[in-house]
């Protein structure tokens, strides 16, 4: 009895995590981190959008309590694939809401949020609206709602703890000292493929050429936004609700190596930065153990053998889109969710043969200076203008 009982507690212990976008480059790293830290964490949850082999494979490996598959054309395939054990089938969640029903119907004490753009906004919001742990890897629920999105955590005693490397860095920094002595934060970027290009071998940019990320491995989306640099503008916006900083007060500083993820320079003049090699499972596996840090089994930095580290100022000319994203952080609102649908689209387009490389900004920025601007959006009035913004670009493209 005594040793069930044991077995029970230790259970209990483990966290409890579901991971929102599971098949993609953040989720499969989680599953890696998850499993290192087994002891310490259970994955209850699992979602992705359509690539339901990818979930299957998972699915039977973790053993989670349900699955979401959004696109309910995958849920038959998928549902044939778990070979379900009558004694604990998983229970699946398929179509329109199913990510938002995993969140809201399964216990957990974490949320891992992972889902590529605006799409992971319904169901990064649910874990808001339940006061959820959240590990927030997905930058456009709060460039797209931080006006909502902030105060609801506030009220509901949701925690959100970044995922992306920059902002996991200055979250880590600002450990060193006050909110109030935070005089600046220096969001770090590699500067993607094109650093070195001039204007003239941009506009001749390939979508090969923009896949090619110099130091990371990341989904194609955020490696094209790494190419424009619109990651680095939504990241800025992502900043000023993450840490309730002014825009002005957060600087952009190209670092090609990679090693520097960011950081915060508070007003002794002392700047404190957190430094490792590019790899997304360090910034994942701080999330889901913080306060604590545990045993990582990443590369461990070799700075002798890396002799140099460069900083450099961005260059606005080539890459246009870091001015847009002070300036929608300034002007928050619809803003936010103007630039991000826009960009999405441009994205899509680009992939697609619409666009050409060098389009996708100056697209984006003349959506934005059209869109109709309201100051304190509803949720529903921020989905009119993402659902707008979108087809503005499809026409765009169609003339
Ligand atoms: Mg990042």
């Amino acid at each position: 009895m005594r040793r069930v009982s044991d077995r029970t507690t230790a259970c209990s212990r483990r966290k409890r995590v579901i991971v929102l976008g599971s098949t993609g480059s953040i989720g499969r790293n989680a599953l890696d981190v998850a499993a290192h830290l087994e002891d310490e964490i259970e994955i209850v949850g699992l979602a992705a959008d359509r690539n339901w082999q990818a979930l299957a494979d998972q699915a039977r490996c973790v053993r989670p309590r349900a699955v979401a598959i959004a696109n309910r054309n995958f849920e038959a395939p998928l549902r044939s694939a778990l070979q379900q054990p009558v004694a604990s089938p998983i229970a699946i969640f398929s179509g329109d809401g199913a990510l938002t029903r995993l969140v809201r119907e399964l216990d957990a004490d974490f949320v891992l949020a992972a889902v590529v753009g605006a799409a992971g906004l319904p169901s990064t919001l649910a874990a808001v609206e339940l006061g959820r742990t959240i590990g927030l890897a997905n930058k456009e629920t709060l460039v797209v709602a931080g006006c909502i999105v902030t105060p609801l955590a506030a009220r509901s005693g949701a925690t959100l703890i970044p995922i992306d490397s920059e902002h996991s860095a200055v979250f880590q920094a600002l450990h060193a000292g006050r909110q109030a002595e935070v005089e600046k934060i220096y969001l770090t970027a590699s500067g993607g493929p094109f650093r070195t290009w001039n204007s003239d071998q941009i506009r001749q940019a390939t979508l090969d050429d923009a896949l090619k990320h110099p130091t990371w491995s990341m989904g194609p989306k955020i490696t094209i936004d790494s190419a424009t640099m619109m990651n680095k503008a939504l990241e800025i916006i992502e900043a000023r609700w993450l840490f309730d900083i002014p825009p002005d007060r957060i600087d952009v500083v190209i670092h090609p190596e990679s090693i520097v993820h960011s950081m915060v320079q508070f007003h002794d003049g002392s700047v404190v930065a957190q430094m490792g090699p590019p790899d997304m499972r360090t910034p994942i596996q701080y999330a889901l153990t913080y306060p604590h840090r545990r045993f990582g089994r990443t590369d461990r930095l070799d700075l002798p053998s890396i002799r140099r580290m460069h900083f450099e100022p961005p260059d606005p000319e080539r890459f246009p889109a870091l001015r847009l994203g002070h300036e929608v952080a300034a002007m928050n609102g619809t803003a936010g969710a103007a630039l991000n649908a826009a960009n999405e689209a441009a994205v899509e387009a680009f992939r697609s043969g619409q666009l050409r490389f060098h389009e996708i900004v100056p697209t984006v920025e003349e959506v934005l200076r059209r869109h109709c601007f309201e100051a304190n959006p509803n949720l529903d009035q921020l989905m009119e203008v993402d659902a707008w913004a979108r087809r503005e670009v499809m026409q765009c493209c169609s003339v």
